[in-house]
């Protein structure tokens, strides 16, 4: 064991100079390698871990034994050690942000009451807000959209923006970009990451460098893994452990390779890559483990396409999707404006290092290899419900009209198929069949290449841009009908590739003549302002907006369910008339009611084919063999007739890559803010006064602090059930982002606490007021609680509602909850596979423990929610085998004990018992995951964040 003040490993730190002489020091793997050979094998997200371990070795929290098992990490080897991983930074996104920095100041108000120093709590790594999420597409098809949308913003958002000002002031190493920049993971590509970092304490003139690592409040941080970047999502909680001095504690990781050959033919973009390598990896059950990409055709993908790989890891389900650092790494760099010597430095140490390069088949050890040859992909869309479900776009149309009467367990409708044709008139009311889909061309070609290369339509002459046309004649919708088209995610956004793809598409369009209709919601929300500086200096943003696609805000917007509401008589057709309308936007999430609780039909897809499908209109217009739309003579216009060639992305790209207009628009962070921005007055001070607010409140999480913990606990018994859910059930499922209904528990307290309908907001917005957030848990329009008994149609209710018990009386599951605290009943609730996938939302874990909620027990569970629930003093409990609620045929009406029998251990086995309302009962085991000993103590001392507290008073 090493000694807290010698570091064992001293005999490996060396120094490196860069080309230009300037002399670093640096923990040297390779001198480790001397001593651990299997080092120089290890793939390379693990060796840049295992770097963050060495330099951090300090005897307590990261010990030589730590350093030595991740050296001679196995690629097939049972995984049961824990590493402590210690981030180089933390980035949040405003969902996320503002709770954590509420738990932050509550903390620094139990410090001031316990009479310590508030500055106790401070963060020990730089952390970076980025205001993203808020901003909604109420405004869109005109040139003000984007000024009315931010204007709207804050007004909303005002308490939220003062409490942010409130963080900047009171803490040294907080920092906050305001709304308006862009997306936090673009941001993050873009601005925050530097290649390597100084050690803020070494003042000498060779000091120590490490490479850039982070953890970030959001699923699709791993965005930066396609720069060579470790990192990933994690929770709030957990993020605030982080940025507290805490390592973060992982599994030993497997890491899966992912070789890539061959190129990717014309018409084949990013998008339909990133769904293809989606569909795949879901196969290869890759949650939890890293995935690493090699070989020449990963060489030869450009850095904002890994990017795009990259930041749909939770999608497919691994930790990370890691590309290495290489030339186009470094030229990425120098592309958007870091300085000469940042790419020197930057160069330099991953060259001394050994991690400089793409590695070449057989090179590296890896748990698995995958392959993919390039050439294979094809153009796709993926949906209606889930976004590993990945459609060729030659299938789209039959693939929809076969689930819309599928039913609901089949990703179906269930609707019956003879309404499918169906119109509705929006102005009249009634039926109208008069619309006929066009028909196929004959003989026209279903494969891509020919789909390319069968450009009928020469480029028109030049087109003005104008406003989109008013509405003539009478609207009708009906089903597969595109009423959202949003260019809309990080995903994408940050790509040039597809978004000069999208406005090549548009120009053509508009010069063929082609339109959209105004009815549809078009909105394009870039993640950064870069992304309209290129668009506009390559000419191509009038054509976007001539098709609707005004520029409505720099956020998340469609992405993160802020479209804003469709208008009052499409919404009543959809409801009255029980329509499957469709959106199409370029995001990764399409989970039911995220985009808009009336919207079942959401296809992913990249920003052209969202243009494409705009014109078309609907889902089921077969875009390889239908034309697109009319053009201006009346003639035929097919999408190969539109769809750019690859030279023709290839000449823009040159407006995309400006290091010094990247370097101006980032400047403009400290010094042009905006307006809106600089007139918020935020209240200063360490400690936060906490005034009366709907937005922001003091969370309860540490009510009745003491020092020492509880006693542990050893299990429960009596617990009535709350749920019995089916499988992928999402985090939005558990805790909604979106709009919160009039009706609802949230939406009743925030009426009687004087907010009118329209300033509601949304859930994510008020996820720093807790008493909006537990009565949203639970609360998504789409849940099905099985406890309720299936109709005469076998239709499920949906709506977070319970059988309260005994009795059976039917009520939201925020009041049952508040009914079992009051009497003492704990609960648990009973999931199927994946419990918790989707977005990392500390919330879904906070509002399960505040709702009293003490175990969830599921088939399995997804990586985050489940440290999560762990990281709120809540048991996870995982079904071995066929073992499920089903098998063991709950209907919702039994009493559960949860038995732990002796010292809790991590991934023991636990005993539940059922009891049943005749008498009997049944005993299963199942699996604890509290996977690892530090998740012991934090569950037995009620989380972490009082885990942390008590240390950090201590300290
Ligand atoms: S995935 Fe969507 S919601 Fe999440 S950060 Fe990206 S744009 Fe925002």
């Amino acid at each position: 064991m090493a000694h807290a003040t010698e570091h064992a490993f001293a005999s490996t730190q060396k120094t490196f100079k860069t080309a230009s002489g300037k002399a670093g020091r640096y923990w040297s793997l390779k001198e480790l390698a001397k001593r651990h050979p299997n080092v120089d094998k290890l793939p390379v997200s693990i060796r840049i871990v295992l770097e963050s371990v060495l330099r951090n070795c300090d005897g307590q929290k990261v010990t030589a034994e730590h350093v030595e098992q991740l050296a001679n990490w196995a690629p097939n080897a049972e995984r049961t050690e824990e590493i402590p991983f210690v981030v180089t930074r933390v980035v949040l996104q405003d969902f996320t942000g503002v709770p954590l920095l509420a738990d932050l100041a509550a903390m620094r108000s139990v410090a001031s009451r316990l009479g310590k120093s508030p500055k106790t709590i401070e963060p020990l790594v730089p952390v970076d807000l980025v205001v993203d999420h808020s901003v909604m597409v109420d405004y869109y098809g005109t040139p003000k959209a984007l000024d009315l949308n931010m204007k709207l913003e804050f007004k909303r958002n005002n308490e939220r923006y003062q409490f942010m000002k409130w963080g900047m002031q009171a803490f040294d190493t907080f920092g906050v970009v305001p709304p308006g920049f862009g997306i936090v993971h673009q941001v993050n590509l873009e601005y925050f990451a530097r290649g390597v970092y100084k050690s803020p304490t070494d003042k000498s003139s060779a000091p120590t460098w490490y490479p850039d690592s982070l953890v970030g409040t959001d699923s699709h941080t791993t965005m930066i893994n396609g720069i060579g970047v470790v990192g990933w999502g994690v929770g709030g909680i957990e993020a605030e452990a982080a940025m507290l001095g805490q390592p973060v504690y992982m599994l030993t990781p497997d890491v899966v390779g992912f070789e890539l050959t061959g190129k990717l033919r014309e018409g084949v973009t990013a998008t339909d890559l990133v769904l293809y390598v989606t569909s795949i990896l879901r196969g290869e059950k890759v949650v939890g483990k890293f995935v690493e990409f090699f070989g020449p055709g990963a060489a030869s993908i450009a850095v904002p396409d890994r990017a795009t790989i990259g930041n749909m890891a939770p999608e497919y389900g691994a930790t990370m999707g890691f590309f290495p650092v290489d030339e186009m790494t470094l030229a990425y760099f120098r592309g958007t404006g870091r300085t000469a010597d940042e790419v020197e430095r930057f160069e330099a140490y991953y060259k001394a290092q050994g991690l400089f390069g793409m590695p070449a088949p057989g090179e590296l050890h890896y748990t698995k290899v995958v392959k993919l040859d390039l050439g294979t992909v094809s153009p796709s869309l993926a949906g209606p419900k889930r976004p590993q479900d990945r459609i060729d776009l030659g299938h789209l149309a039959t693939k929809f009209t076969e689930l819309y009467s599928k039913p609901n367990e089949a990703n179906g409708f269930n609707r019956p198929a003879d309404t499918l044709k169906q119109r509705f008139a929006l102005t009249r009311g009634g039926v109208d069949t008069d619309r006929e889909a066009p028909a196929p061309r004959a003989g026209a070609p279903r494969e891509l290449v020919e789909m390319v290369a069968n450009r009928s339509t020469k480029a028109a002459a030049h087109t003005a841009a104008t406003a989109p046309p008013a509405p003539t004649g009478q609207v009708s919708i009906g089903n597969g009908d595109v009423l959202i088209a949003a260019i809309t995610s990080c995903t994408n956004t940050s790509n040039p590739s597809v978004m000069l793809a999208a406005g090549l598409l548009a120009k053509k369009a508009v010069e063929a003549g082609l339109k959209v209709k105004p009815h549809i919601k078009t909105s394009l929300a870039p993640g950064s302002r870069m992304v309209t500086e290129y668009l506009e200096k390559a000419g191509l943003l009038p054509y976007l907006e001539k098709l609707g696609f005004y520029l409505a805000g720099y956020g998340c917007t469609t992405c993160i369910g802020n479209t804003g509401d469709l208008t009052p008589e499409i919404n009543e057709a959809i409801t009255a008339n029980n329509l499957i309308g469709a959106a199409v936007l370029s995001g990764n999430r399409n989970f039911e009611a995220r985009i808009h609780p009336n919207i079942k039909a959401n296809f992913l897809a990249s920003p052209p084919l969202v243009v494409a499908f705009a014109i078309a209109g609907n889902v089921m217009v077969d875009l390889m063999t239908q034309p697109v739309g009319k053009g201006r003579k009346g003639q035929d216009v097919y999408l190969g007739d539109i769809w750019p060639t690859p030279q023709e992305i290839d000449d823009n790209l040159r407006f995309a890559m400006n290091a010094k207009a990247f370097r101006q628009n980032y400047e403009q962070i400290k010094d042009e803010p905006g307006k809106l921005w600089s007139s918020i007055k935020g209240t200063r001070g360490q400690v936060y006064d906490w005034p009366k607010s709907t937005y922001i409140a003091e969370p309860p999480f540490f009510e009745g602090f003491k020092m020492e913990p509880h006693a542990a606990d050893a299990g429960f018994t009596g617990a009535r059930i709350m749920a019995l859910f089916g499988d992928s059930i999402t985090t939005d499922h558990i805790s909604p982002a979106g709009s919160i209904k009039e009706s609802s528990p949230a939406g009743i307290w925030l009426k009687a606490n004087g907010v009118a309908k329209a300033d509601f907001n949304s859930y994510g917005s008020r996820r720093g007021n807790h008493d909006v957030m537990m009565r949203g848990t639970f609360a998504n329009v789409r849940i099905k609680n099985l406890m309720i008994p299936a109709g005469a149609d076998g239709s499920r209710e949906e709506g977070g509602l319970t059988l309260y018990q005994p009795g059976g009386e039917k009520m939201f599951i925020y009041d049952a909850a508040m009914k079992y605290i009051a009497e003492g009943v704990p609960t648990v609730v009973f999931g199927g596979e994946e419990y918790g996938t989707g977005s990392s939302r500390d919330w879904a874990a906070k509002g399960t423990q505040l709702l009293g909620i003490k175990a969830v027990v599921a088939r399995s569970f997804e990586r985050i929610h489940r440290a999560n629930l762990v990281g709120m003093g809540v048991l996870p409990l995982q079904f071995r085998g066929a073992d499920s609620w089903e098998s063991l045929g709950l209907a919702g009406d039994e009493t559960i004990d949860v038995v732990i029998g002796g010292e809790l251990r991590p991934q023991m086995d636990v005993k539940i018992v059922v009891h049943r309302a005749d008498g009997s009962h049944q005993e299963v085991t199942v699996r604890l995951r509290i996977d690892t000993p530090i998740e012991v103590d934090y569950y037995r001392h009620g989380g972490i964040l009082p885990f942390v507290l008590r240390q950090l008073l201590a300290g």
